[in-house]
């Protein structure tokens, strides 16, 4: 595997992007890693916006070598009174990414959510253009979440928008685990 995967290492080190309303771009991301590890890849996924303790992909990334997941402390419930401490929080969650990306030791790094804080305004696109610049070479990166801003879609080698046409959310079914968590 090893030897194999010397040449696919190289062609690694393109911008993914997966926004949209539709649901399937955190799952997409995983199952990118999924398909990584399988490879014999390295894997690691920064969660801007830190969900429950418990969801299904942290349990199952402990359970498989070569995937990491790291959960920064920013909440899904923005509030214009702790904006100040989002903004913080942000910034460190970057900040974890950075090292990361500069560390070459992932060869596929995502960064959940992100786009979500980007389009808060809690992270400026040009910072995160920045950090992306820095990242080791042939490290494939991947942003998810909704509202990606411009600057981003631009810079990104590819990027799927996930289109909302139905969900069930909208008839009043809740969250399922397993399936939204
Ligand atoms: P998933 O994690 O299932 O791939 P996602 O990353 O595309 O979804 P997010 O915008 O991150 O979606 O949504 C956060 C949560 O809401 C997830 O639990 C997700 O499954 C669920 N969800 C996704 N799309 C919708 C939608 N259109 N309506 C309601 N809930 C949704
Ligand atoms: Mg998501």
């Amino acid at each position: 595997m090893d030897v194999e995967n010397k040449g696919t290492k190289k062609e690694l080190g393109l911008v993914h992007v997966y926004t949209g309303n539709g649901k399937g771009k955190t799952t997409a991301a995983l199952g990118l890693a999924f398909r990584a590890v399988g490879c014999g890849l390295r894997a690691a996924m920064v969660q801007f916006l830190k969900p429950s303790e418990e969801y299904g992909e942290q349990l199952a990334a402990e359970k498989l070598d070569g995937f990491e997941i790291i959960s920064m402390g920013l909440d899904h419930m923005c509030s214009e009174v702790s904006r100040s401490e989002d903004i913080r929080l942000a910034h460190e969650a970057l900040a974890r990414l950075s090292e990361i990306l500069s560390s070459g030791k992932h060869d596929l790094v995502i960064a959940d959510e992100i786009n979500v804080a980007m389009s808060w305004e809690l992270l400026e696109p040009e910072e995160v253009i920045e950090v992306l610049e820095k990242r080791a070479p042939c490290t494939e990166v991947v942003l998810t979440g909704r509202g990606a801003p411009k600057k981003i879609i631009d810079y990104a080698d590819l990027v799927t928008e996930m289109l909302l046409v139905k969900h069930p959310f909208d008839r009043g079914v809740p969250a399922r685990r397993g399936v939204e968590f």
